[in-house]
């Protein structure tokens, strides 16, 4: 089963995709969890896509699409993933569709968590991520069992700097001019299934796997 998140930054595309992640024993592809994990360890990449990310503006393709065509082709991924964070322009789309059609391949779905832009401010704000594995939660919605502490590795919570309020605003309009248009793109193809983000994550999953089957 191969899966593709849309949503805004925000909609709950993260935690979802670890959910079907699990349940479908698929692997979880996250371009931002990529982007950060090179930033974390410095490499060129990393430093690259750090001037972006910092802004709320998207890391260029050119930057995004190899090095999503390499983990797709690779041995864990046969059977299936979830694409989280990717693709996120009409291009980045397109390379994928073209790379996948060599292979002989498609996507199956992509899945849009539709949340309206107020909410979404509201939700990013009391987002936190744990410094050292990158697990997110939110302050009402998914506290972790210890204020501040990652449930997972112990590892500090903070507020991402992507997830400030300006860059928040920032990140929506760079989501509506860029990433939206994916909607109609894959709805042309026939995969788009949308579902209601504002509902309890429970609730959201439910929907989502009453789709997946
Ligand atoms: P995310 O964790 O998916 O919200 O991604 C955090 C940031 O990483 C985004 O705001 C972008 O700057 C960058 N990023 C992640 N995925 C992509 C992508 N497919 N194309 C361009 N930039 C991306």
């Amino acid at each position: 089963m191969k899966i593709i998140m849309l949503g805004a930054p925000g909609a709950g595309k993260g935690t979802q995709a670890k959910m079907i992640a699990d349940k479908y024993n698929v692997p979880h592809i996250s371009t931002g969890d990529i982007f950060r994990a090179n930033i974390k360890e410095g490499t060129e990449l990393g430093k690259k896509a750090k001037a972006y990310m910092d802004k709320g503006e998207l890391v260029p393709d050119a930057l995004v699409v190899d090095l999503v065509v390499d983990r797709v082709g690779k041995k864990d991924a046969e059977n299936g993933y979830v694409l989280d964070g990717f693709p996120r322009t009409i291009p980045q789309a397109e390379a994928l569709d073209e790379a996948l059609s060599k292979m002989n391949d498609k996507i199956d779905y992509a899945i849009d968590i539709d949340v309206p832009d107020d909410n979404i401010v509201n939700r990013m704000s009391g987002r936190r991520a744990c410094v050292s594995c990158g697990g997110t939660y939110h302050i009402v919605n998914i506290p972790p069992k210890k204020d501040g502490i990652c449930d997972v590795c112990g590892g500090k919570l903070i507020l991402r700097d992507d997830d400030k309020p300006e860059t928040v605003q920032k990140r929506l309009s760079v989501y509506h001019e860029q990433t939206q248009p994916l909607i109609d793109y894959y709805t042309e193809k026939n995969i788009l299934r949308t579902v209601d983000g504002t509902c309890s994550m429970e609730e959201v999953f439910k929907a989502i796997t009453d789709i997946l089957g």
